[in-house]
């Protein structure tokens, strides 16, 4: 059997996805990091810091909550919240970005640039930016600046740059692509910090290893508190870092299912969603290749999600690759069914989620029903939903 937590190849492959599709001038930087990468995920001091920095800042080990209430209401499995939605800034993305600065530090670059769309992963940069003492230019495309215009007057106030792209839909793919073009001029002073398991070896790569202590963690409280694994671990899938970070410590333990839940936005037609694995096709988009949405000419298709989080063409590579391999099951939720999870965790557990977190939520609702009493499901709660609750209002009337 083959083990499933290896690591990809030099150039940063997952059997026929990923690799390092970017222009040549920053082939150098990227193999610098994946060097710096390398050496510093050997040596224990590395490790220390950032667990320190993960604990005492960010606030980890996050709790696992057994959702009780949940859990009675829908009758089937027994349903456990992995809470990310507790760590500072309020969702996973932290566990990345301060993995990401200890390595600029140790690279010596003071400058860091970042992309975003719904703002969560700008802001998470901002944060780690300002305790660093860094200079910091968040890019994000106008349409989400408008949209996210809190999250923007917060990256502002944690001192960071934020530089609106007019290009395109100017929403988050024309945002990486401006990265990208400032890292390619500036790549001598400035890190990159990459939001998601996307992009270019070795991000794909790092941002998981970045984001595994949460499946670590899971693996080692679900023992405790059930004595034995769950039956199923639902997360959401955007570019994938939250859902591989939870799953990855449970690749081998071929008992415990895998679910990803992808953004089915108005339905599975082009244009109306972002659930790559049920429109998609292979393709190269923004330095690797994986499944994209697109037209037969190769265009990038429309995308569209009630969550911002979630409003991407590509999936990260290995995903792509660990779907070939029958490990992990690919669903996507309608913007309708994370809108009705989103209200039901919070009327029922007294916990907003994140819309994005929601498509997972709105997915246990599904399957934990026709499960057994005594199986357990744990569901990734990527972050909490005070960023989604003005959205909400103009959608769900509440009397
Ligand atoms: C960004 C974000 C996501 C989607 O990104 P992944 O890389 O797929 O995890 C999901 N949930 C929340 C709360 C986010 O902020």
């Amino acid at each position: 059997m083959q083990k499933l937590q290896s690591q990809p190849d030099k150039q940063g492959h997952f059997g026929p996805y990923g690799g390092m599709f970017v222009p040549e001038t920053l082939m150098t930087a990227l193999k610098e990091l994946a060097a710096e990468y390398d050496r510093a995920s050997k040596e224990p001091k590395f490790k220390r810091d950032l667990a320190c920095y993960l604990n005492e800042y960010a606030g980890r080990p996050t709790r696992l909550y057994f959702a009780e209430r949940l859990t009675r209401e829908l009758g089937g499995a027994r349903i456990y919240l992995k809470r990310e939605d507790l760590l500072h800034t309020g969702a996973h993305k932290i566990n990345n970005c301060l993995g990401q600065i200890l390595l600029a530090q140790r690279m010596g670059k003071r400058r860091i640039i970042a992309e975003t769309g719904a703002g969560q992963h700008g802001v998470a940069t901002a944060t780690v930016a300002a305790m660093f003492g860094c200079e910091c230019v968040i890019y994000m495309g106008e349409v989400d600046m408008a949209r996210q215009a809190l999250n923007v007057y917060r990256m502002r106030l944690l001192g960071a740059k934020v530089v609106g792209v007019s290009a395109g839909q100017r929403t988050l793919k024309e945002a990486i692509s401006e990265a990208m073009r400032d890292w390619t001029t500036n790549v001598r002073t400035t890190h990159y910090i990459l939001g998601s398991a996307l992009g270019s070896h070795p991000y794909p790569m790092m941002v998981r290893d970045f984001q595994s202590c949460i499946g670590r963690e899971a693996r080692r409280q679900i023992l405790k508190k059930e004595g034995k694994l769950p039956a199923a671990i639902i997360a959401c899938v955007g570019g994938g870092s939250n859902s591989i970070g939870i799953f990855h410590a449970f690749l081998n333990d071929k008992k415990v299912r895998l679910i990803g839940v992808e953004a089915g936005g108005r339905g599975i037609q082009p244009g109306d969603h972002a659930a790559r694995f049920a429109g998609g096709s292979l393709g190269v988009l923004q330095g690797t290749r994986t499944f994209v949405l697109q037209n037969a000419d190769g265009q990038i298709e429309l995308t569209h999600s009630v969550s911002a989080g979630l409003d991407y063409a590509a999936v990260g590579p290995e995903h792509a690759w660990l779907r070939d391999l029958k490990r992990i099951e690919y669903t996507y939720a309608l913007d309708d069914e994370a809108l009705r999870a989103f209200r039901f965790l919070a009327e029922k557990e007294g916990i907003i989620p994140a819309l994005e977190s929601a498509h997972a939520v709105a997915h246990a609702m599904k399957l934990a029903p026709k499960m057994r009493k005594n199986q357990v499901v744990i569901v990734n709660l990527s972050g909490r939903g005070d960023k989604d609750v003005q959205q909400a209002a103009g959608i769900l009337k509440l009397e």
